[in-house]
Formats: structure tokens, sequence, C-alpha cells
């Protein structure tokens, strides 16, 4: 798309303009679907898209920003708004995960177990499917969580890094983006108590074992791998949490 083809943009139906911001919404989804806008393309400046539509820029505004909660679109600072190109991992924002959370109460039991259940299955296909250089770039990552034993935040960066590409090497992008939306929910609470982590070595140690499974293509032993080493992460986050809590307490 450029500039010259803005004609494919229609003015919203003034009888829908109740819902206006959900209707831009639909409009852009179709134009996507009908391929009229192409992964990577940029969409035109508010101010001519709004005229475009028939829309006023803060229902345009609301419109992008609930298309890139769904890694729709992408606001680039300063570069404008592009459809998300397809050739990069696809994201899932997990506002709207938090957002359900805090409604429904959900617990961090049920977090735990919602990304164990998708990470085992990562695991075993990256067992499958995992690149030689994707395997080197693991080991790249447990090598920086030996190495940052004594600094928790780096360590969490070395651990994120390291299940994410698993995920790559599970060539399934849906799989990946759902683990990545749960994961990113429960390294948020993470952050805030990692500080007071004690095991990070026997943590390392396990991550290693991960990789070694997924080295020797070992399917079965990358699943109970990934469950154990995440079972020990959830009583980990607990009582990090419970001493996180008793500190705010006393303070
Ligand atoms: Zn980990």
């Amino acid at each position: 798309m450029t500039d010259s083809t803005s004609s494919i943009f229609k003015t919203v139906d003034p009888e829908r303009r109740s819902s206006t911001s959900k209707e831009v919404v639909t409009q852009l989804r179709e134009m996507i679907h009908r391929r009229e806008l192409r992964p990577g393309d940029r969409l035109p400046p508010e101010r001519d898209l709004a005229k475009l539509l028939g829309v006023s820029r803060p229902t345009l505004r609301a419109a992008i920003r609930s298309l890139a909660a769904v890694g729709v679109l992408q606001s680039k600072q300063g570069a404008g708004t592009f459809v998300v190109e397809s050739d990069g991992p696809p994201a899932l924002d997990s506002a709207p995960l938090r957002m359900m959370a805090s409604l429904h109460g959900f617990t961090t039991s049920e977090m735990f177990e919602a990304r164990r259940s998708l990470e085992m299955a990562i695991a075993a296909l990256a067992a499958e499917r995992a690149t030689s250089e994707q395997m080197a770039s693991m080991a790249e990552e447990i090598a920086g969580m030996f190495a940052s034993l004594d600094d928790p935040e780096q360590f969490l960066v070395h651990d994120m890094r390291f299940h994410q590409m698993i995920a790559a090497s599970s060539g399934n992008r849906i799989m990946t983006a759902l683990m990545n939306m749960v994961a990113t929910v429960l390294f948020d609470v993470r952050r805030k108590t990692v500080n007071r982590a004690r095991d990070l070595k026997e943590s390392a140690e396990m991550h290693r074992q991960i990789y070694r499974a997924i080295r020797d293509r070992n399917s079965d032993e990358a699943r109970n791998a990934m469950r154990d080493h995440l079972m020990l992460a959830q009583r980990a986050q607990e009582s990090e949490e419970k001493e996180t809590n008793r500190g705010e307490e006393a303070a």
C-alpha cells in the first residue's frame, strides 16, 4: 500500500457511528484479510486516516490501540503505525490476560499450570525441531545464567531469553504466542520478587537439563525437565511473594 492508494479507506457507515471505534477495528481487519493492507505496510498519518474513515482522531486512536493490543498493528515512535510483519514472532499483548486475571482473580497457581502445560508441549517440540543455531543460542543463555548467579535481575533476563529461544525452536507460532502472553504476566510478578531469590544455581542447573534433553533430541526428557523446572519456579515464586509481602508489612 502506498499513499496514492489511500482511496481503499472507506468512510465508516454513519448509521453505525455509535460504536465507531469497533467499526474501524472491523474495517481495518477486513482490509488485512483481503490483503489490501499487507504486513509491514504503514498506515496513513492519523489526521489523514481519520479524515478518510470519517471518524474523529480519538476514535481512530482507540481502534489502533486495540489492534495493537492483539498484535495486528504496531506503533513505532516517530515512524507511524504499521501492520505487523508476519515473519517475526507473533505477539499477543498480555494486557487483556492481566485484565482478565484481575477481574476474575486468577491465582498464581492457575497461571503457572497454564504456562507449564504450554511449555512442556513446546519443549517436546523443540527437542524434535531445534536447529543447531538455536541450540547454540540456548547454550549461550545457560552460560549467561551461570555468569549472573549474583545478579538476579540479569539472571532473569537470560532465563526469559532461554524460554523464548525454546519457544522459537518449537516451530509452532500459536503456542509461542500463547506462552509469551502467559509468561509475560508471570515474569512481571517475578521481576518484583526476584531479588529475594536464593537458589539461582539450582535453577541454572535445571535449565541446563532442559537444554541437554533438547540437544539429545529426547522429547520426553525435555518435557519432564521443563515440568520439574516450572514446578520449582512456582514454589520459589510463591515463597518470594510471601517474603515480599511480609517485608512490606514490616516496613
Ligand atoms: Zn526458566
